[in-house]
């Protein structure tokens, strides 16, 4: 097993992908930074005569997520050294320089397909004593993992950032079944120590721990919403500031987490529970699947609950 974590990949450029290689330089740690390649070209690409063969078309999404973090000041720290510890990429051309990492974290889409695909992909150029985790808001570990050699599994584990990544001191770390614990131990004296989080260990169940009581809480939140004619601001007046949360009001944290991404987190429950109470809360509600399908997704589309003006 590596003897630190000095050097990361973090796979996934996205709202909390980005934010994640943020807070890794801020604590000294280098990292790669991978997303997929795109499938077309901007009018802006085309205007400058580029192809999507062209490296800077192929790194595009994490050079655009590179891009936005000093707007998003994850440190007072920040600054272009840290940027510079930062090394864009993507997937298919860059894949294979995680064999000189010490730790992978995949940060794609909620989706367990996605996922499953992107380990296999991982395991192909994966070397043993690397240690590779999921930021998954609640798909099952031992799921996502079930297909990779059983040396693949035993280091593979969930470690849970919460959004932002740079201000929320929680981290659930979730074994697997085959993760070794001497891994597992490794991987939260360093979230403690070098990453500044508060590690719970949550069992392998469906939205984990945090998710599991915070997702319910916010789907009830809506359901009462709706069925006593309350408004967005009322909501988010009495469920913010009020309550001490200035950052944490109903609304505002469903636009920044993002709706597409709250739709999957709460159908990792609805799809894996029998519970019919469970089931009637975790079922994403048509107003949320409507906006989801507008493209109304929160503050990484510019509108959601609020719009950017
Ligand atoms: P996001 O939608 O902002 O970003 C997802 C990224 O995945 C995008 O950059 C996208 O290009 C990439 N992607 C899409 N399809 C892919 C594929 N087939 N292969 C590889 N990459 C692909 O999502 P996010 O909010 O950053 O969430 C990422 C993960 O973190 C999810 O598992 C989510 O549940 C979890 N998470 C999210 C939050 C949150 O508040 N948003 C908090 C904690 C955990």
């Amino acid at each position: 097993m590596a003897a630190s974590i000095k050097k990361a990949a973090v796979i996934g450029s996205g709202v909390m992908g980005a934010s994640i290689a943020a807070h890794l330089a801020n604590v000294g740690i280098p990292s790669l930074l991978l997303d997929i390649v795109p499938q077309a070209l901007t009018a802006e690409e085309e205007a400058k005569g580029l192809t999507l063969a062209h490296p800077a078309v192929r790194n595009r999404l994490a050079t655009a997520a590179l891009a936005k973090l000093p707007a998003i000041k994850p440190s007072p720290l920040y600054d272009d050294a840290l940027a510079s510890r930062i090394m864009p990429g993507n997937i298919e051309d860059d894949l294979h320089k995680i064999a000189g990492v010490d730790w992978v974290i995949e940060v794609v889409v909620e989706n367990l397909d996605v996922k499953q695909s992107l380990l296999e992909k991982i395991e192909r150029h994966w070397k043993p004593g690397v240690i590779v985790s999921s930021n998954t808001s609640g798909i099952s570990i031992n799921e996502m993992a079930k297909e990779r050699g059983a040396e693949f599994k035993r280091h593979f584990l969930g470690t849970h950032f919460f959004n932002p990544p740079r201000y929320m001191k929680l981290m659930e770390i979730i074994p697997g079944e085959s993760t070794d614990p001497a891994i597992v131990h490794k991987m939260a004296a360093f979230s403690e120590r070098a990453l500044g989080k508060g590690v719970v260990i949550a069992k392998d169940t469906p939205n984990f721990i945090a998710n599991r009581i915070g997702t319910y809480g916010l789907l009830v939140t809506l359901q009462v919403m709706a069925d006593k004619g309350f408004t967005v601001d009322e909501v988010d007046a009495v469920t913010g500031p009020a309550l001490g949360r200035p950052k944490s009001a109903t609304f505002r944290t469903l636009d920044l987490v993002g709706l597409d991404t709250f739709v999957h987190v709460a159908n990792n429950v609805f799809e894996k529970v029998d519970n019919a109470e469970e089931r009637a809360v975790f079922e994403p509600s048509q107003l949320l699947r409507d906006m989801v399908a507008r493209g109304w997704i929160g503050e990484k589309a510019g509108a959601g609950f609020y719009k950017k003006i």
